[in-house]
């Protein structure tokens, strides 16, 4: 069951002068081309969860989000191509005005709950919003089947050339899924974008199978915490843009394309190194900016 993969080569050479000058070289897998509304890692962290709700006969996915979720609008987009009901779990009351993604995953035919801080923070869902027909999903897909769902990234590159694999962390599991799924011989670099990894942390411990993986994070970009942007990130990302082309989100991308030029400038990377940035897609945080500060969109 793969609907949503795209049967056009996803994977770009980056090519920049800072890569040319340090003799490292860089190819992006644009998972962001991927579909235009299951964007990114999301569709991968999906697909075994849906798999398991189908099978299980139920009615409806119900999950966690917030405003700017891009695993909200994802799921309300593949369930809808699959027949399934949506339901989504929002923190704090029900604004005036709904955000652009939520606005566009209500149209999906996603139902939206409003829980109290309270409600959200135990990720309890009140009895009476939910029956046994419905398929529970958490937050980002966390848990094994998003894990062994984000392994299987990997199956659409030839892995064995790359020296070193960078992702975006938020839960840590698409990045869980990259460690579990490289070779040997390849580092898989993971950018935290909070300030807490306390959910990376846990999802490493649980998830991963090869204690012996070769793995790390390099914390230290996140720019203040999650979905913080000040000026000189929005700069870099419509530099970026300018000179590759390549869209990337105030909340992971950006991060994870300024951290690893960082690293690279910094010599983190042996001469000849090859390194494949995954990227995540899912550019439902730019939405929350306002329309003149991005040059792409
Ligand atoms: C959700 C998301 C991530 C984070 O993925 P985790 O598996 O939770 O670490 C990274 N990049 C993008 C674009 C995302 O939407």
């Amino acid at each position: 069951m793969d609907p949503f993969l795209a049967i056009k080569p996803l994977l770009e050479p980056l090519s920049l002068p800072l890569l040319d000058k340090k003799k490292v070289r860089a190819s992006v897998l644009r998972l962001d081309l991927l579909h235009p509304l299951v964007s990114g890692n999301k569709w991968f962290k999906l697909r075994y969860y849906l798999t398991d709700a189908l099978a299980q006969h139920k009615k409806r996915v119900i999950t966690f989000g917030g405003a700017w979720s891009n695993h909200l609008l994802a799921t309300a987009a593949a369930c809808q191509e699959l027949g399934l009901r949506t339901a989504a779990c929002i923190r704090g009351e029900r604004p005036a005005k709904l955000s652009a993604t939520l606005d566009q995953a209500q149209s999906l035919g996603m139902e939206l709950y409003f829980l109290t801080r309270e409600q959200y923070r135990h990720k309890s869902i009140p009895e009476s919003l939910t029956t046994e027909d419905d398929y529970l999903i958490q937050e980002g897909g966390i848990g094994a089947l998003g894990v062994k769902g984000a392994a299987t990234i990997l199956d659409t590159v030839d892995k064995e050339q790359y020296s070193h694999i960078l992702c975006a962390a938020g839960t840590g599991t698409t990045l869980a899924g990259l460690i579990n799924a490289a070779p040997p011989t390849c580092e898989v670099i993971g950018i935290p974008v909070l300030s807490d990894t306390t959910d990376i942390d846990a999802t490493l411990r649980e998830q991963l199978q090869d204690r012996t993986a070769c793995w790390q994070l390099q914390p230290g970009y996140e720019w203040g915490g999650y979905a913080k942007h000040p000026a000189a990130l929005l700069n870099f990302m419509n530099e970026l843009f300018a000179q590759s082309h390549i869209p990337t989100d105030i909340v992971y991308t950006g991060k994870l394309f300024y951290a690893c030029l960082a690293l690279v400038e910094k010599d983190h990377f042996d001469t000849g190194s090859q390194l494949l940035l995954v990227h995540s897609g899912g550019l439902q945080g730019n939405r929350s900016l306002s329309p003149d500060v991005l040059c792409f969109t």
